[in-house]
């Protein structure tokens, strides 16, 4: 049996037209024009061409994009005082600050600064808590896609044994949240867990985010179970060039599995969408307007 491949470029693509018909809808029924800002300190290569990603996309969709590029050497209070900002410009309906920060600035403070109602990455403390208490929150962005995969290929998730291996606090956790509230009987395994192979090899749904290239291992995967590879992994070849791999052993998995995300386009092509659908979300709660059909948990 051959996996079938979930593509997740494809889903992104349709969730964004979904998210463009949203926004001209809010635009042309309301007169509102949903916002999102993107906050980025210092010059690091990789999260400068995330912001430039999300900036693009932001502005395909219709939204306004609002990019705050500040010194590597702005101070926390500097940070802080320009969140407060955008806390309380009501053009902005989303807030995303690009992690890492520089060392001299607290994350977690930083994060709990934003605006609850204005936090699309879902990291605030506050949302961190609703969602794990089943409350209405801000989801975040990666495992959000990872669930609206696992719903558009599995259907109803109730019942279904779901593994997922990390537990880091933007995926492995959120996701075990997301998994729980649809129902499944979840397991978390981490770096100190015992027989994990073993705990595996029951689940209907394997989610793995553990950051090590070609983790999973097929005979650690149960006959016609689905597999989401989260982890995004570069690797030298034997002739030297690099390779983009995920955190499953894709080829030998492929062989076992019911349905399969490749590495790359399949988890992330969704986080971008999935930050988009939540500036929807975002938007829409703070106008009391009714919240559009399938772009959240
Ligand atoms: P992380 O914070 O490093 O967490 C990794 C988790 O994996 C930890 O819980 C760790 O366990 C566990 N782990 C590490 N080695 C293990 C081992 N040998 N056995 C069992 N568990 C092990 O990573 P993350 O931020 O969750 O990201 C995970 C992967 O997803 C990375 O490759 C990252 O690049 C990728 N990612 C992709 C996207 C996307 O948009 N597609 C978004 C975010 C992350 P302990 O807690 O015990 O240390």
């Amino acid at each position: 049996m051959t996996a079938h491949i979930i593509d997740g470029k494809a889903f992104a693509t349709s969730l964004r037209d979904k998210i463009t018909e949203q926004t001209s809808w809010l635009k042309q029924k309301h007169g509102i024009t949903p916002g999102l800002a993107v906050v980025l300190v210092g010059e690091d290569p990789a999260s400068q061409i995330y912001v430039r990603s999300k900036g693009k996309q932001t502005l395909e969709v219709g939204m306004n994009s609002y990019e705050h590029k500040l010194s590597a050497d702005t101070t926390e209070a500097e940070l802080l005082e320009r969140i407060h900002q955008l806390n309380s410009d009501p053009d902005v309906h989303g807030i995303l600050v690009q992690l890492p920060l520089p060392q001299h600035i607290d994350e977690a403070l930083v994060i709990n600064a934003i605006d609850a109602a204005k936090d699309v990455d879902g990291f605030h403390i506050s949302n961190v808590g609703r969602l794990a208490t089943g409350q209405k929150a801000m989801v975040p962005c990666t495992p959000l896609g990872c669930l609206m995969m696992l719903r558009e290929y599995c259907g109803n998730l109730s019942g279904l044994n779901a593994v997922v291996v990390g537990r880091s606090n933007i995926v492995g956790k959120p996701m075990a949240q997301l998994l729980l509230k649809d129902n499944c009987t979840v397991t978390v395994v981490h770096s100190r867990t015992q027989n994990l192979p073993e705990i595996v090899s029951h689940a209907d749904i394997v989610v793995a985010a553990v950051g090590q290239p070609l983790f999973v291992k097929s005979e650690w995967i149960k006959t016609g179970a689905t597999v989401i590879d989260v982890g995004i992994n570069r690797i030298q070849r034997a002739d030297g060039t690099g390779q983009l791999v995920g955190d499953v052993d894709y080829d030998a998995v492929k062989e076992v599995a019911d349905s399969i995300t490749p590495v790359p386009g399949g988890v992330g092509p969704m986080t971008i969408a999935c930050l988009l659908a939540n500036t929807i979300t975002a938007c829409c709660r703070s106008h009391s307007l009714p919240e559009p059909h399938g772009l959240t948990a």
